[in-house]
């Protein structure tokens, strides 16, 4: 079993500083892009990871770097991401992995067809986005199938790739190597106000002073915030990903294929996935089980699962302090185990959709938290009731490509600067303010 904590070659165990202009909380692609964007600025910020750098969703991802199919608010963000892939892919080296080798997502359906076109219509057109229709032959070509099994597609030659194991370790070499402080195993167990305002937040190593402080938890968001009063409606969902062998290149980009996505890797290999997605239903899929209906119809294969969810908090919550040892520091790497029914359908899913790819090995397989929202898009937002607190989570499965553009937004947010993006949807008042859910697409 593929086990990220303990392969990762770079660590990062920086003295913690007694005071910190920007604190950020996690370690991920949002907080590590959020970190890099605000040294570069000229503020002192500490990073502090209660496992390690991408240990969770940041390097269990599929690596795609899209703009297709997203949300419409979320695509000019995505787009300018891409190109801060590709400066860092060719500034920071091979860790990035990053090619521009296209998203494509293939058809066998008038009903999907007309999707795509939709989505070119009224999104891609409006900002330009590279992303075309496929014909029949063109779709055939490009998938490997002269035999003809699909009746089109969507292709975004400008969307790309990178290499999630290594891509985040390699930017936090960067940040630290442009002055920001790292430390893993470092869990923030709680903020400290004053006057109601951010003062400090306290770790299991100490207390950093500080005015302003980005919670960028991932799957653990909620859970966080709960001990702070502040309700945040998400709930992790359960991935199963797979690698294969190196085999020939017969498809170098991303692609749907129907219910089956692969993505060419850096090492000759295929990465594998599907949309099927597991819940462990807990106190928490119950508290926000309305907020979550409309979504609910989109996730045709998201399964309810009984069983431990280590970032929901029980039915009687759970309280601690300053002083008291913090969930964060229970579980270091959330590293739940692949689904087996997931893999299963890997193998029958393949021979279906992708012959090329029916017979090879899969040498590894994991899993991964996804933190999803009810309308499926993040929240980019600072919290009113505690001022110097800012919220970027729930990425809900494509935050990885967006990461870049995502820090940039947050370092913005937090320098109190216009980043010039109309960020209304990722607000965190949708959730209370009697907003209806409106789940964004899903390719
Ligand atoms: C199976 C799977 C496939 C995906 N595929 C794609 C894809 O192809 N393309 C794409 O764009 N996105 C994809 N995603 C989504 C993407 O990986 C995430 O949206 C993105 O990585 C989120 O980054 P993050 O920094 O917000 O969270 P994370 O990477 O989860 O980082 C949060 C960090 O916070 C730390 N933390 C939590 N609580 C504390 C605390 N109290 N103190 C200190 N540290 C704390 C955690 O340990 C964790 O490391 C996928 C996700 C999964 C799981």
């Amino acid at each position: 079993m593929f086990q990220f904590h303990e392969n990762s070659p770079l660590s990062f165990q920086d003295p913690l500083p007694e005071s910190a202009d920007v604190v950020i909380i996690g370690g991920g692609v949002i907080g590590i892009c959020t970190a890099l964007n605000l040294v570069k600025r000229g503020h002192s910020v500490v990073v502090c990871e209660k496992g390690r750098v991408a240990g969770e969703q940041s390097s269990r991802n599929w690596g795609w770097v899209r703009s297709t199919g997203r949300d419409a608010d979320e695509v000019p963000i995505a787009m300018d991401a891409t190109n801060i892939w590709e400066q860092f892919g060719s500034q920071l080296g091979e860790g990035i992995g990053f090619k521009r080798a296209g998203v494509s997502a293939f058809a066998k359906s008038e009903k999907e067809i007309a999707e795509f076109e939709w989505w070119i219509e009224n999104v891609a057109k409006k900002y330009n986005l590279d992303t075309r229709l496929l014909s029949r032959r063109e779709a055939n070509d490009m998938a490997g199938t002269p035999s003809g099994n699909w009746l089109g597609g969507m292709y975004t030659a400008s969307d790309g790739r990178a290499e999630p194991f290594t891509a985040v370790p390699t930017i936090a070499k960067a940040l630290q190597s442009t002055g920001g402080v790292i430390r893993e195993s470092c869990a923030v167990r709680i903020i400290e106000t004053k006057a109601g305002k951010v003062s400090s937040v306290v770790t299991e190593h100490g207390e950093i002073k500080t005015s302003r402080v980005l919670c960028s938890a991932g799957a653990w968001s909620t859970l966080f915030l709960s001990n702070l009063g502040i309700d945040l409606p998400q709930l992790a969902v359960k991935g199963t990903v797979a690698r294969t062998a190196p085999v020939d290149n017969f498809f170098e980009g991303a692609g749907v294929f129907d219910d089956i996505c692969i993505r060419r890797r850096q090492d000759g290999g295929y990465t594998i996935a599907t949309g099927f997605c597991q819940h462990y239903i807990g106190a928490n899929s119950f508290r926000y089980l309305f907020k979550f209906v409309p979504s609910m119809g989109s996730a045709s294969e998201l399964i309810p699962l009984p069983g431990r969810d280590p970032t929901q908090q029980a039915f009687f919550r759970r309280h601690w302090g300053a002083d008291d040892v913090s969930p964060f520091e229970e579980l270091r790497v959330n590293n739940p185990p692949s689904s087996g029914l997931a893999l299963n359908g890997f193998r029958r899913r393949l021979a279906k959709n992708v012959p090329q790819l029916a017979d090879v090995e899969l040498t590894e397989t994991w899993a991964g938290a996804i933190d999803a929202t009810p309308d499926v898009v993040p929240v980019m937002d600072s919290v009113d009731s505690c001022p110097g607190l800012f919220l970027a989570t729930g990425f809900s499965g494509h935050g990885f490509g967006i990461g870049p553009g995502a820090g940039k937004v947050m370092a913005d947010l937090i320098d109190g600067q216009d980043s010039g993006y109309d960020l209304s949807r990722f607000r965190f008042a949708r959730f209370s303010d009697g907003s209806k859910m409106r789940p964004g697409p899903a390719i």
